[in-house]
């Protein structure tokens, strides 16, 4: 890596200034503009909102021919090559939203010379057609952004990334840089062998958000819960509420319009003209709220989300992680809020073991979600948690911005409740030719003798009604954090509570269990602590 010439440097200042009306670059971007203008490769890890794009666009800008840019997200080419035109930069896309003419013109202009950008689908990129048109133009860089969507094991795989290798091979002298927002260590290494990129510079940013609160909180009645925190926190303000299936979404989109809070629904089984239009408008006014699946967001540049929140538990840390980074763009004060429960963790655990995929694939899913639970039940701070599974060191051990460094949670010795939970799951586990589940095991131990402790004769266990010390949402707390401690697994399809290997060191008094205690919270029904 050669250092910023004077006059390369100079230039990209001038470009930023004249083109994008802004004074100083930020972190990294200097640095990360200078190696790619000067002809280097680049993977660059930045959070969601570091400002990526200039880290391509002004290379582009400054470098003679067109900067070629590969995204998934056609849905927002549109309105990124608006943006740059707006601001006056030539910029152009191709992709199967436009007709035949629309295409020719792109490509007369791109082999005129007179585009400085122009964007394009992985698909459409790894085309004969399409790699021929860019050689008989002249390709300034190749920007891949969203590179993580060539790691096979990620959330976002998208086969049509794995042949851009060959942009290295046929223009080994236009310089190529990969940008994403996910980056645990193992993504990080298959983009650079994914990509062919062995010689790139890489550029990590910090991956803190010192901006965005992190709060996880026990989940009773989800919806009432989360307007509560609206109403509370951010009355009026723009966020995003992540739902894990369409029925949560439009349901928890109509009960908050119904309660006063404007929101919008968003998910693949809406048709394409009501999702834009529902983007178009999160993007353009100033309060709303859309409840989104995670097909909502990708990509999306709204500076001012104060505040995402996910009444279901993302699969993994990376999701959390990206989905949170959504907010508070801007710099601003913002809110990451989860509710989350223990029907959560059964339902993907179950999830995991009926799905598709062979044992090696549903063992990582089992391994992102056991990571997405520690976080969920640490009693530390959680930012410091988020950092140190991104390879981060924390600045300090306390972020003094999350919940947990707020209030800490007290601990308790949760041993004996351990126990009577193993010991329950012991008795069951004898009755082979039943499954029972967590819903189960609590109504036994809380001695409630429900149609189902009935017909199998639970009432009779020795274990009955023992539990009654504590209440359902503490039992569930206490399962919940034996789980994420791996002191208890779910099995199977009817989310059957078993032993592991560690359960005996409980049972056999070898060890302690400390558990963090439950917040305080009002009173729920039962079935709404269910829910
Ligand atoms: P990312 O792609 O990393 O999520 P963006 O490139 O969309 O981030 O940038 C996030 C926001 O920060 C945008 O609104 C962008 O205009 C702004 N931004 C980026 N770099 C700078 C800078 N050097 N000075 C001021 N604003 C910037
Ligand atoms: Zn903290």
């Amino acid at each position: 890596a050669t250092a910023m010439t004077t006059a390369v440097r100079s230039d990209a200042l001038e470009t930023l200034h004249r083109v994008f009306g802004y004074d100083a670059f930020r972190g990294e971007q200097e640095a990360i503009i200078g190696h790619v203008v000067d002809g280097g490769d680049a993977v660059v890890l930045m959070p969601t909102g570091g400002g990526k794009s200039l880290c391509y666009q002004i290379p582009a800008l400054v470098r003679p021919g067109t900067g070629v840019v590969v995204s998934p997200l056609i849905a927002l080419m549109q309105d990124q090559v608006d943006a740059l035109r707006a601001l006056g930069v030539r910029a152009g896309f191709m992709n199967s939203t436009q007709d035949f003419d629309e295409r020719r013109t792109v490509e007369a202009e791109f082999l005129a010379g007179e585009l400085d950008l122009l964007y394009l689908a992985p698909e459409r990129l790894r085309l004969d057609s399409t790699l021929g048109l860019l050689s008989r133009g002249k390709v300034s860089v190749f920007a891949i952004d969203e590179a993580h969507c060539v790691a096979q094991w990620g959330h976002d795989f998208r086969p049509d990334y794995l042949s851009l290798s060959v942009l290295g091979q046929r223009w080994p002298d236009v310089p190529r840089i990969a940008l994403t927002a996910t980056a645990t260590h193992a993504t990080h290494q298959e983009i650079t062998q994914r990509l062919g990129m062995p010689d790139a510079k890489h550029f990590v940013a910090s991956f803190d958000r010192p901006n965005i609160q992190y709060r996880i909180v026990p989940k009773a009645d989800p919806k009432k819960q989360l307007l509560a925190f609206l109403k509370q926190e951010h009355e009026g303000d723009a966020g995003i509420v992540y739902c894990l299936s369409r029925k949560s979404v439009e349901a928890t989109a109509e009960f908050l319009s119904r309660n006063g809070v404007e929101a919008v629904p968003y998910h693949a089984g809406l048709d394409a003209g009501t999702r834009a239009a529902h983007q178009s408008r999160f993007l353009r006014e100033e309060g709303l709220v859309v409840c989104a699946t995670i097909a909502f967001g990708m990509g999306i540049d709204k500076p001012d989300v104060r505040f995402v929140a996910h009444l279901d538990l993302p699969k993994s840390v990376e999701g959390y992680y990206q989905e949170t980074g959504r907010a508070g763009r801007d710099g601003l004060a913002s809110t990451a809020w989860m509710a989350y429960g223990l029907q959560d963790v059964v339902q993907q655990r179950k999830l995991i073991n009926m799905g598709e995929g062979d044992e090696a694939f549903r063992r990582r899913a089992g391994a992102h979600l056991d990571a997405m639970l520690a976080l969920c039940e640490t009693a530390q701070c959680r930012r410091s948690q988020l950092l140190m599974y991104f390879g981060q060191e924390p600045q300090t051990a306390a972020c003094g911005n999350c919940d947990t460094c707020l209030s800490p949670p007290e601990t308790w010795d949760g041993t004996v409740a351990a126990q009577k939970i193993l010991s329950t799951v012991v008795r069951l586990d004898r009755e082979r030719r039943q499954k029972f589940g967590a819903g189960q095991v609590i109504d036994i131990l809380m001695g409630r003798r429900t149609a189902k402790v009935i017909q199998f004769d639970h009432d009779q266990l020795s274990v009955f009604g023992i539990g009654e010390d504590l209440s359902e949402a503490e039992w569930r707390g206490v399962v919940r954090q034996l789980l994420a401690q791996s002191l208890i697994a779910v099995e199977g399809e009817y989310g059957t509570l078993v032993l592991t290997e560690e359960s005996g060191t409980v049972l056999g008094r070898q060890r302690e269990v400390r558990l963090r205690k439950e917040a305080p919270r009002p009173a729920t029904s039962r079935s709404a602590s269910r829910d």
